[in-house]
C-alpha cells in the first residue's frame, strides 16, 4: 500500500486505499466490475433482492457497515433497496452524468467502492431509496438476543 504525506489524515478518517492489483485479488470479476468501475448487476439477479433477515448489510470491499436490515424495503426495482444508510456519512453521495442521465451515485465512504445510486422517489420519510447492487454487500445476521 503507498502512503502519501496525508497518510495520517487519510488514516484518522479510517479511508481505505488498495492498488488495483490488490482490489481485483480482493474482490470477484462480477465484484470488480460493479464496485470498481461501476457496472450495475441485473435486476432480480442479486442475492438481496428478496433477503429479509435481521443483520446489518456491509460493503464488499472494505466491510464498513452501510444499511440496517430494518430501512430494507420492496421497491419493486430489482435491486436491494434501502430508505437510509446506518450511520450519517458512510455512503457518500456523488453526482454521476455518465449513461446520459443526472444521477446521485452512492460509494462507500471508506474505500470508495461504487455501490449504487440513490433516488428521491422513496416511500418512508427520508424520501430516498437507496438502489443498491448485491454484489456491492456483505451481511451480517443478527445474532439472537445480541440487538
Ligand atoms: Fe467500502
Amino acid at each position: 500500500m503507498t502512503r502519501t504525506d496525508d497518510g495520517n489524515e487519510e488514516e484518522q478518517m479510517g479511508k481505505i486505499e488498495r492498488t488495483e492489483t490488490e482490489w481485483r485479488e480482493l474482490l470477484s470479476p462480477e465484484q470488480y466490475s460493479v464496485l470498481r468501475e461501476a457496472a450495475t448487476e441485473r435486476p432480480w439477479a442479486g442475492q438481496y433482492v428478496d433477503a429479509h433477515d435481521d443483520g446489518t448489510y456491509t460493503c464488499a470491499g472494505c466491510g464498513a457497515e452501510l444499511f440496517d436490515s430494518n430501512t430494507k424495503f420492496e421497491s419493486g426495482s430489482g435491486w436491494p433497496s434501502f430508505s437510509e444508510a446506518k450511520v450519517a456519512d458512510v455512503v457518500e453521495l456523488v453526482v454521476d452524468r455518465s449513461h446520459g442521465m443526472i444521477r446521485t451515485e452512492a460509494r462507500c465512504q471508506r474505500c470508495g467502492s461504487h455501490l449504487g445510486h440513490v433516488f428521491d422517489d422513496g416511500p418512508t420519510s427520508t424520501g430516498q431509496r437507496f438502489c443498491m447492487n448485491s454484489v456491492a454487500l456483505g451481511f451480517v445476521p443478527v445474532v439472537l438476543g445480541w440487538r
